[in-house]
């Protein structure tokens, strides 16, 4: 199989001869549309996914194309939440192929006098480091383990379900006493900050946890900032950030050909248009190609929630209350990764003897905030945080033997308004994200890496830089470089996602189920979006046969068929 071409060896096709009836299209091959396509089709449904670009998998893929002898995942790598999801899980992805790789440690972050914290798979050892820092830090972390055996299954199960989570909530409202009751409810909605320096003495250990808050846009100081960063730092403590064998698209690869052994198919280079409504209901889907496929059950749209309600519904078809909503809609931050093909590993200074796959550039959560602090204020920040994938390091396939794949990527304004880190005499970014500004943002990243790691730029073979342009033209859901279909501050979470009064799969449309990271818990590659959209089609579709049945007895019991 080739890992950059996932579609290939999925089964995928190309536009012609498109069905001219399904149970279900599903627009978008995203995580979350594939996961939603394999449970339709696993409930028996002829299932469709329309996918506009060339190879499948969204966010999830990888490719080449920097250099032929290396892989590189082109936007996500690190598949934590997927390790934990209910759903992920029971597709069986490894008997279609998914082998899981793991780094030697999970995560690090270095520090200029060259030593480390380093979250080990094993909580002893990382604790017993952070203890040799700081008296207390690893007591602290083995209790924050404990508590996480005492209730983490069950927030994860709380949070991926529907809201309201009414079965996996009381599971989690069981528990609750032996995680600590109202104080741990209070921990996970304080700030990060707050909770970092109450538990933890040495930065590192601080920065080991806060530091996975930041993968998301919620500042240290916001509601939720603990509850991401706990949760991310527990499941790497007890499931590791595990990465596909050969690149993220052998995970899209699975996924499709998964869903192309229970009959369901694939087409990609074809755009879902419109979504075509009759009294009320989603009856079929126009496409880029000009053909018309009539949906007999239900439209998942794997697409952001601005494109659903403003591209692919008509707008006599939305209602204005949700066009209106719609206008607040906010995005996440943007963002420019940069992908790196290394002659060797990164010359970190002070390496830890096991590599972490993930490494987190930024000391303190002070550099944090001040890097979320210039993005609110529209500034390209001066010290962009850090988010570097050592792919090599967690799966040697990457890259030829002794070498590295490595990418880094940083936030960046949506809307630029000034660059913090412009110095007399030389020119800012300007926010433009053109060839220019994108490669000077890289050059901030990269010299980001060279302080840690001196010699680094020596060991470079070639460079790629995808800044929120190029990422939009390859996913349009990652609008502006936005890679969690929305912001995931508490305003627009919950019920108030994507925005007030819809907060679950179903749309004010009968049929047509949003099923991307915009609804409904978000961003991350964890399928409960797409499971969520896919369930509620089920049920629907269900309740529909049930009534039907009910009204059809009349007319049955009179002409004696019961
Ligand atoms: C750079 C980057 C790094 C990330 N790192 C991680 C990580 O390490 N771990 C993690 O868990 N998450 C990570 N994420 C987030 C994660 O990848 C996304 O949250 C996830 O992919 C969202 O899945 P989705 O199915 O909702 O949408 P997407 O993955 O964005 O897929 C949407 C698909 O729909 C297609 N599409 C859109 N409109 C149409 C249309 N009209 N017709 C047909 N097709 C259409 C797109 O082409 C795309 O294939 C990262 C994201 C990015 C961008």
């Amino acid at each position: 199989m080739s890992p950059d071409r996932p579609d290939r060896a999925a089964g995928a096709s190309s536009p012609e001869g498109l069905d001219r009836e399904v149970d279900a299209v599903v627009i978008g091959s995203g995580p979350n549309g594939l996961v939603a396509a394999n449970l339709l089709a696993d409930a028996g449904w002829s299932v469709l996914v329309l996918e506009e670009q060339d190879t499948i998998g969204g966010a999830v893929a990888s490719d080449s194309a920097l250099h032929p002898d290396y892989v590189h995942d082109t936007f996500s790598s690190f598949y934590p939440l997927a390790a934990v999801s209910p759903t992920i899980r029971a597709l069986e992805l490894e008997k279609h192929g998914l082998v899981w790789s793991h780094a030697p440690a999970v995560l690090g972050t270095p520090y200029a006098d060259g030593h480390w914290a380093v979250l080990h798979r094993d909580r002893d050892t990382t604790a017993a480091a952070l203890e040799q820092r700081a008296q207390g830090d690893g007591d602290a972390w083995l209790e924050m383990c404990r508590t996480w055996d005492a209730i983490g299954e069950q927030v994860v199960g709380a949070l991926l379900d529907p809201f309201p989570p009414l079965r996996a909530g009381v599971g989690a409202l069981t528990r609750l006493p032996r995680a600590g009751g109202l104080d741990f409810v209070r921990t996970l909605l304080a700030p990060m900050r707050e909770v970092a320096d109450q538990h933890f003495s040495d930065d590192g250990a601080k920065m080991l946890l806060a530091a996975n808050a930041a993968h998301a846009d919620i500042p240290m100081d916001g509601v939720g900032s603990t509850l991401m960063g706990w949760l991310l730092a527990m499941v790497g403590q007890n499931l590791g950030y595990p990465v596909p064998q050969g690149g993220a698209g052998a995970f899209s690869g699975a996924m499709a050909r998964r869903l192309t052994s229970v009959g369901g198919r694939i087409v990609t280079g074809c755009r879902g248009e419109q979504v075509v409504v009759r009294d009320g209901r989603a009856v079929a889907v126009r496409t880029s190609t000009g053909e018309e496929v009539r949906v007999r059950q239900a439209v998942v749209a794997d697409v952001s929630a601005p494109a659903l309600y403003g591209d692919l519904l008509a707008s006599e078809d939305v209602p204005d209350a949700v066009r209106r909503r719609m206008r607040q809609f906010a995005w996440d931050f943007g963002t420019v990764k940069v992908d790196w093909a290394l002659s060797g590993p990164v010359p970190w200074q002070g390496a830890p003897s096991q590599a972490p796959g993930t490494v987190h550039v930024a000391e303190t959560i002070d550099e944090l905030a001040e890097q979320s602090g210039h993005i609110l204020d529209h500034l390209v920040p001066a010290r962009p945080f850090l988010l570097v994938g050592q792919m090599a390091a967690a799966d040697p396939t990457r890259a030829p033997a002794g070498a590295e794949s490595l990418w880094a990527y940083t936030h960046v304004p949506q809307e630029v308004r000034g660059d913090a880190g412009a110095s007399a005499g030389t020119a800012g970014i300007t926010g433009k994200w053109d060839h220019d500004d994108v490669e000077r943002m890289a050059d901030r990243m990269q010299a980001r890496i060279e302080k840690y790691a001196p010699g680094f730029a020596e060991r470079v073979v070639a460079r790629r830089v995808l800044g929120p342009r190029e990422m939009q033209a390859r996913d349009a859901n990652l609008v502006g470089g936005a890679l969690n279909g929305g912001t995931a501050n508490l305003h627009q979470q919950l019920v108030f996602r994507p925005v007030p009064g819809l907060g679950r799969a179903e749309t004010h449309v009968k049929g047509l189920y949003l099923g991307s990271a915009s609804a409904h818990p978000g961003g991350g590659v964890h399928g409960a979006c797409g499971s969520n959209a896919a369930r509620a089609a089920l049920g629907h579709a269900r309740l529909r046969t049930a009534v039907s049945v009910v009204r059809s007895l009349p007319q049955r019991v009179a002409g004696g068929r019961l």
